[in-house]
């Protein structure tokens, strides 16, 4: 079989391209991880060939013996590594994953509560524009605007007063703790069922770091791809009570064939989180992240929330007196990764926000500590300072080449 580089050089150059722009630069996107070299060899074998549309030993097609094997290993370790009853390891992503769990649990139309976007919620969790809020009736709970915590006080009076079928916990940008317990009480006081949305802090979860919803609560989904650092892709877990409905919601309700290739990725991903070196990454990626907050702060930046208890920290630029795009352009100028973002209450647009989100899974892979991470934020500072100076962020620019030269990736 012929290479990559001899059939399309195109795509082998970009594939070399983006390699170099990860190894050159500084990686702050809170959804973004670095996988393994283990990790990336399951997602790029032959198992990409198979269709095996069903479940272990019940499959459409022929020829699953060594699938069923790596799919059983998948649940197996799933299962022990976050102590759930039932295990589905096909979710291609973290939105069909979500789609599959309402189409399971919930009719059109029906009432969930769930976190505002603007507040750090997620677009499956009944945005507007989203599948979810179009084809269910979402009622939002916010954060306070003084403290930017979710009041759960609030929270009960809303499920007290609207008596949703189910109540979904869980953000894309929320630095704080989650009360998973006080979520199940309230649910258990109005009959909802329960739904965590662990996609960003499944890493730190699996890692001992912080506290595990799976034991309270009746279903849990998870990107894999996060602080999780496996393959993108996700995984659904719940009480066997609701096992027969989730497996079937997600295949035939919402998918065809598993992405066999992915879910040995996913196997191996789950294999190196449960060794004892994972425990420690993940404990290190809240300390780098409280460090950079505590950095940011003493020079002045706001963040909302007042600091992080997780990977991430959404900081509000306006206390510098730039946009968040603003500052997401300039960084991308000396090669510094960000996502823009809303802050709650925000009176910017979503494409120019006031907020800019940061995390610290990626850099703690590449073996940045708490002294590296308040360099980092160093550079940060000088670059938001002299954003519309070219030539101060072209010098920049050489620093941080130097820095990731100190940690290299593929090199
Ligand atoms: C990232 C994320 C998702 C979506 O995952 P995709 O793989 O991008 O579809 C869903 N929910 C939450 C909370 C997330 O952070």
């Amino acid at each position: 079989m012929k290479s990559l580089q001899e059939t399309d050089s195109k795509i082998f150059d970009l594939i070399q391209k983006e390699t170099e722009r990860q190894e050159y630069g500084i990686e702050l996107i809170a959804s973004e991880n670095y996988t393994s070299k283990a990790v990336m060899e399951a997602t790029g074998s032959p198992l990409t060939n198979k269709y095996s549309e069903g479940y272990v030993g019940k499959r459409y097609y022929g020829g699953n013996e060594v699938i069923d094997l790596v799919e059983q290993l998948a649940i197996d370790r799933c299962k022990e590594l976050f102590g759930c009853e039932h295990a589905n390891v096909q979710p291609l992503s973290g939105s069909p994953a979500n789609a599959a769990v309402y189409l399971a649990v919930l009719n059109p139309g029906d009432k969930v509560l769930g976190l505002k976007l603007d507040h750090g919620g997620h677009l499956s969790h009944g945005h507007p524009v989203n599948f979810s809020g179009i084809l269910y009736n979402f009622v939002q709970y916010e954060v306070e605007e003084g403290t930017g915590l979710i009041d759960m006080d609030k929270v009960r009076e809303i499920a007290i007063r609207e008596k949703p079928k189910m109540i979904l916990a869980g953000f894309s940008a929320y630095s704080r703790n989650i009360d998973w317990k006080r979520f199940k009480e309230i649910a258990d006081e109005v009959g909802a069922i329960t739904m965590a949305d662990i996609s960003h802090v499944a890493g730190l979860i699996a890692g001992k770091a912080i506290e595990n919803p799976v034991p309270y609560f009746d279903i849990v989904t998870t990107t894999t791809h996060k602080t999780l650092r496996g393959p993108r892709g996700a995984v659904i877990m719940c009480k066997n009570a609701f096992a027969k409905a989730i497996d079937k919601g997600l295949f035939p309700g919402m998918q065809g064939g598993p992405h066999d290739h992915v879910n040995a990725g996913k196997a191996v991903a789950f294999l190196e989180a449960l060794q004892p070196d994972f425990q420690r990454y993940a404990k290190d990626v809240i300390k780098n992240a409280q460090a950079m907050a505590a950095e940011l702060m003493k020079r002045g930046y706001r963040i909302v929330s007042g600091g992080t208890d997780n990977h991430l920290m959404v900081i509000d630029m306006t206390s510098k007196g730039i946009s968040g795009k603003e500052a997401e352009v300039a960084l991308e100028k000396v090669g510094i990764s960000t996502s823009r973002s809303t802050i709650p209450f925000d009176t910017r647009k979503p494409m120019d926000p006031s907020g800019l989100r940061i995390g610290s899974p990626a850099v703690t892979t590449r073996g940045f500590d708490e002294a590296g991470c308040v360099k980092i934020v160093d550079i940060i500072d000088r670059t938001i300072n002299a954003h519309d100076d070219e030539a101060a962020l072209k010098g920049i620019r050489q620093e941080i080449i130097e820095l990731c030269k100190k940690h290299p990736l593929y090199k």
